[in-house]
């Protein structure tokens, strides 16, 4: 009979595969600390570290719960941090492949990172940040949004419909922003699917310029 216990197993969510997947624990540590609270008693603080490795795609993640002995769990312990940040959105493709200019990724990463956890406000106040980042890099500064979008159209970058679809977009943005508006997942994938399709358009014209330079007449 074999003696090598068989590895233990926990179900996360895996970034690599971008749904949920069985994960192996490879590692875990953990830490404790008492604090004197009065003369009568203590208060205690701890953190569990769980390092997991996909059993799918392979991908090592690590989960932190913290807890403290004065909070009242009702069974549940807190919900686990896990490094890096989960995300509901896979992030595609190109951005990695195409070496994206390193504010975009930084950007895109948090915004996939702030819909994991469903904050759906923000991750539209971050997609016009990055519209923005857009039109100062592509057109300049016009003073604003709706005349760098107007620069964007005149100088053929987007078409009519891109520019209608994109002020949509931000005016989303300013409501989540201004007017507290919260809006539903599906509104927040269509201003990020626009967002990508931006970086991406400006991503490939870079590249189509760099490939007329070296294609010899
Ligand atoms: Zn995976």
């Amino acid at each position: 009979m074999s003696t090598a216990s068989k590895p233990q197993t926990i179900w996360s969510h895996c970034n690599g595969c971008g749904q949920e997947t069985k994960h192996e624990i490879v590692h875990k540590a953990s830490r404790r600390r008492s604090f004197d609270d009065d003369q009568y008693s203590s208060v205690e603080v701890g953190s569990e570290w769980t390092i997991v490795q996909c059993c799918g795609c392979e991908e090592v993640s690590m989960r932190r719960v913290d807890w403290c002995s004065e909070d009242d769990y009702q069974g549940d312990l807190n919900p686990p941090t896990f490094f890096p940040a989960r995300v509901s959105r896979r992030k595609p493709v190109w951005l990695t492949r195409e070496h994206a200019p390193s504010t975009y990724v930084g950007m895109l990463d948090e915004v996939y990172a702030t819909l994991h956890a469903d904050s759906r406000r923000l991750a539209m106040m971050g997609a016009r940040a990055i519209i923005d980042v857009v039109i100062t890099r592509t057109v300049g500064d016009q003073g604003s949004f709706s005349k760098g979008l107007d620069e964007l159209k005149n100088k053929d970058l987007i078409s009519k419909r891109d520019r209608d679809i994109i002020e949509a977009a931000v005016n989303a943005g300013s409501a989540a922003m201004h007017r507290g508006h919260q809006p539903t997942a599906d509104d927040v994938n269509v201003v990020i699917d626009i967002v990508e399709r931006m970086v991406h358009a400006e991503i490939l014209e870079a590249k189509a310029k760099e490939l007329a330079a070296t294609t010899p007449p």
